[in-house]
This record gives C-alpha cells, structure tokens and sequence, in this order.
C-alpha cells in the first residue's frame, strides 16, 4: 500500500488515506488495513493493537451502559455471525479489507488451515511466510487428526 496522505485524526486514531485503501494506525508498530469507504465509520472507535494467539488484531472497547465489551475490527467488517469464525484469505490479521475476509463455521475454518499445514510440509517458502503454524486455532485441529 502507498498511502497517498498522511492526516491526523486529532483526537483519536492517526490513520493513512488511500483512494481505495486505507489504514488506520493501531500503535507506532502496528496499522490496521482497511476499505477506504469504511474508514469514517471505523474512525468512530478508538483501535488498539491485541496480540492474541501470536496474531495481532484491531480491537476497541466498547461501552454499553452495564457493560464494556470487545470487539475485533475483522469481525466488525465482515458482520460475523456470533457462531462464526472471521478468516483472513491472506493471513495477515491485520489486513481488515473485505476482500481479505470471509465468515466460516469452525469446522470450515480449521479445515482451511489444516490444508494449509500441507502446503507447509510440501513447500519450504511457505515455511517461512506462513504464521499459521503458530495459530492455535492450526495447531489444536492439526493435533485432533
Ligand atoms: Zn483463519
């Protein structure tokens, strides 16, 4: 991505404005990508880096009234169903374009990474560029075979 500007968002997120891609900057080592027609909307929360199983993920916290509650930008992108898992196509947990997202069950979604795994052993480059071999979501399925 060559983001075209660099503007600041004077009370919450700094952000890059694309023509068709965007990112919103998460902390000084971690940017969110995003569909520039959604970044208005998303610039409404105020994201923050959370590494979760070794991936990291745009998250914000959100206030209900009795509670506070988490939600991840990737799932808030894709409209994820609650008994669905948000998959990024590319790996990248922090790439959030739609094009880079689809919404699966579980079995779906290990299933995905599990074929990958294979792509792993028959493919050192894979080796190498691939961060599934450190997602737990891999390596419990992998195991479970
Ligand atoms: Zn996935």
């Amino acid at each position: 991505m060559t983001p075209e500007k660099q503007l600041k968002n004077s009370k919450r997120n700094d952000y890059w404005l694309g023509t068709t891609v965007s990112g919103i900057v998460l902390d000084p080592n971690h940017t969110a990508i995003v569909d520039t027609d959604l970044l208005c909307g998303l610039l409404k929360f105020k994201w923050r880096a959370v590494k979760s199983n070794r991936c990291w993920y745009a998250k914000t916290t959100v206030d209900t009234g009795d509670k506070q509650i988490d939600l991840s930008m990737h799932r808030m992108v894709a409209s994820t169903p609650r008994d669905k898992i948000c998959h990024h196509r590319d790996r990248n947990s922090l790439n959030n374009r739609r094009c880079n997202l689809i919404n699966l069950f579980r079995r779906e979604h290990q299933f995905i990474h599990l074929n990958n795994s294979i792509l792993i052993k028959f493919d050192d480059k894979y080796s190498e560029k691939q961060a599934d071999t450190q997602n737990p979501i891999f390596t419990s399925s992998a195991s479970n075979v």
